[in-house]
């Protein structure tokens, strides 16, 4: 397990944490506030990310969460506290639409692996009960810094990005990142993606922190990402199984 996790610091107090050695590139971020320091996301959960975590801090830490998909909630239970947004409670008490089987297969799908030893037999996805409850607008104040709670719906229905307006960041998760973007599995919803993503656009944007890929992103791919939905949905409308649409350095599947 050693170098599981990959840490980049963005800047005097924020780090992205991320599995590179899995397929599907997933980032965690570190934010150290003066008082708390608050995980967005945990990853996969096949490694202890709150070690890596207090590598970096000796603050107290709690996660928040972008979405209830097991990639991004993996580590949950490893910290002491963590908030999820109101429409996916179900989904973290036990609920998560897709069954085991199919997590396990694309947990070990290839070309990319796992940390050495790990048995994808034995993974399990998590569920908890979270303490704290996230609706849009809401708060995370971690002491001279805060995160204003966007919800997102359509990647999934409880879908929040985090946005730090003193800094320009947003925090988008699995809204936009450099990749294909998923809105055609029966949980997800491409009209409420596109309004999520007009929702973002009249955003002050610094930088984009995304759930997945590339930790190069330019602030225009929310723009170009809005502009691939208008075209899809003058193409025929925005309804699931019309496939995936490429749009260069981002892909939009419904
Ligand atoms: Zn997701
Ligand atoms: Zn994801």
């Amino acid at each position: 397990m050693n170098n599981w996790f990959t840490v980049e610091q963005i800047d005097k107090d924020t780090y992205a944490i991320s599995e590179y050695g899995h397929w599907e590139e997933p980032h965690s971020y570190l934010l150290l506030g003066e008082e708390q320091a608050v995980i967005i996301d945990t990853g996969l959960g096949v490694a202890d990310i709150r070690k890596e975590a207090e590598e970096i801090t000796g603050l107290p830490i709690s996660a928040v969460t972008t979405h209830v998909h097991w990639d991004h909630i993996g580590g949950h239970g490893l910290f002491d506290s963590f908030a999820v947004h109101e429409n996916e409670i179900s989904w973290i008490n036990g609920g998560f639409p897709l069954p085991l089987s199919m997590v396990r297969r694309d947990l070990a799908r290839p070309p990319r692996g796992l940390p050495e030893g790990f048995d994808e037999n034995t993974y399990k996805v998590f569920q908890g009960e979270p303490s704290r409850i996230l609706r849009d607008g809401d708060i995370v104040d971690l002491g001279g810094r805060q995160l204003r709670v966007i919800h997102t719906p359509g990647h999934s229905p409880g879908h929040c990005c985090f946005y730090e307006e003193a800094r320009g960041y947003l925090y988008s998760g699995d809204i936009a990142y450099m990749g294909c973007l998923y809105a055609f599995y029966p949980s997800t919803d491409p009209k409420a993606f596109y309004q999520s993503i007009k929702k973002l656009e009249g955003l002050e944007i610094t930088k984009i922190l995304p759930g997945h890929h590339s930790l190069v992103v330019s602030n225009s791919i929310i723009c170009d990402i809005s502009k691939g939905f208008a075209m899809i949905e003058q193409n025929g409308g925005l309804a699931q199984g019309r496939g995936e649409f490429d749009f260069g350095c981002f892909k939009i599947h419904i």
